[in-house]
């Protein structure tokens, strides 16, 4: 068999780093070649080689109405006929402010920007301009993008600060992040006790969704608030994934706790590189023009990438939308797990809205240790034969999973009907 996806890997290879334009793409943790996408409709994707999938990936997350869904693609196209890029303000970019501060209340002004990292990037250095502080907090196993300050691993000591996790970030930069236990309440207490009057922010994922799946203790969402109030820190929710994946209000909605400030990107892009910061006006100002703190794009708040983003924000806002969605990732988790337990196989699944988290060990994780714990070589298995079967996953023990409002129920069955078969060889 000739299999094209070797053949482009192969090219790929010879002058792209690991053949990928983003690391995780390359299948280094699950081994094996990646298939090359040529196509995708609905809840489906199709390789080179002709095969197809029945896609949990969604591009990561943006794809919540499925893949090339024609309301997208028709807005897309109009915008494009108008030209591709000003570099001066246009309506689109009015259009999408209005109805992500609409949706989400917590948002007072917001900035569009390109990708999640420089959503975050950004809100970090306007919490550090805002407070005059430079510490910042962050929980491990929570991704927010690769700039310097986040690219961060826990100290030697559980109160000491952080040191580089890749090559290339200056010690001097990670000395300025503390690195805490998800869900830990108590350590993020003493943090603050230690810390408080140098604490710029913390960041976190309101559910993780960058170490596999890991829910909120909603008490620790909560502290999160408390204790940033009371020392003036700036609390920043990374919404990247959550934002209109876990419900139209987003996880601050769903918890009913407002940051001070929010970044968004992903679902908000419909697919098109977008994402987003904002939040409460009193900070946001100290955002140039109109304050000291720099920030800038050229490509920033893209006419054709804010008609993606506009036409996707439309189709969530039916009603009933994140109820079919909720009930379509619940019923893909039930499934697997009926399907693993009837074969004795030790796995357990969740979902929240419309993204879920898939575990090789009997009860979801949640801590990032506990999330270590899963069996790695069993998801490995898994992966390939579901992958061999036409259900496509993320190629990672470690990454969430998302469904679309593509995705029908006889689609998910089809997908716990041969999930049912891999366990069954064992
Ligand atoms: C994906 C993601 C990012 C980074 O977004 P990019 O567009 O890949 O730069 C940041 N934070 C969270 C929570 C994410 O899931």
């Amino acid at each position: 068999m000739t299999d094209r996806n070797r053949e482009l890997f192969d090219r790929a290879l010879r002058h792209m780093p690991g053949g990928v334009n983003s690391p995780v793409r390359a299948f280094r943790s699950v081994g094996g070649v990646p298939p090359f996408i040529a196509r995708g409709t609905g809840c489906r994707i199709e390789d080179v080689a002709g095969k197809s999938y029945v896609d949990y990936v969604g591009s990561w997350g943006p794809l919540i109405v499925g893949h090339a869904h024609p309301e997208v693609v028709a807005a897309v196209r109009e915008a494009a006929e108008d030209g591709l890029s000003f570099g001066a303000p246009t309506e689109l970019e009015v259009e999408m402010a209005d109805t992500l501060c609409r949706l989400l209340p917590s948002l007072e002004l917001v900035r569009v920007v390109s990708s999640g990292t420089e959503a975050t990037m950004s809100a970090i250095r306007l919490a550090r301009g805002y407070t005059g502080r430079d510490v910042l907090i962050k929980f491990e196993g929570c991704y927010h993008g690769h700039s310097d300050s986040l690219l961060v691993k826990a100290g030697s000591g559980l109160l000491t600060f952080g040191n580089p996790s890749s090559s290339g970030v200056p010690d001097d930069l990670a000395k300025h992040t503390l690195v805490l236990d998800y869900n830990d309440t108590t350590q993020l207490g003493e943090a603050f006790a230690e810390h408080g009057r140098h604490i710029a922010a913390v960041i976190v994922e309101p559910v993780a969704g960058n170490m596999n799946l890991v829910a909120p203790d909603e008490s620790f969402l909560h502290a999160c608030r408390e204790l940033c109030s009371a020392h003036g820190s700036v609390l920043i929710f990374d919404e990247v994934m959550t934002g209109f994946r876990v419900a139209l209000g987003c996880a601050q909605g769903r918890y009913g706790i407002t940051p001070d400030l929010t970044t968004l990107g992903k679902v908000i892009g419909g697919g098109m590189p977008v994402a987003a910061f904002g939040g409460r006006a009193d900070i946001m100002q100290k955002i140039a023009p109109l304050g000291p703190v720099y920030q800038a794009g050229t490509l920033s708040g893209n006419p054709v990438a804010m008609a993606a983003g506009l036409a996707t924000l439309k189709l969530i806002q039916a009603p009933g939308f994140y109820d079919r969605l909720s009930a379509s990732a619940a019923r893909l988790c039930k499934g697997l797990t009926r399907a693993a337990e009837a074969n004795g196989v030790a796995f357990s699944a969740q979902s929240v809205g419309g993204m879920f988290g898939l575990y090789f060990r009997p009860s979801p994780p949640s801590s990032f240790a506990e999330v270590m714990e899963c069996d790695v070589p069993a998801f490995n298995r898994f992966f390939h034969a579901m992958l061999e079967a036409g259900h496509y996953f993320a190629p990672s023990a470690f990454e969430a999973g998302f469904i679309s409002a593509a995705h029908s129920e006889a689609d998910i069955d089809s997908t716990i009907a041969a999930a049912e078969a891999v366990f069954a060889r064992g």
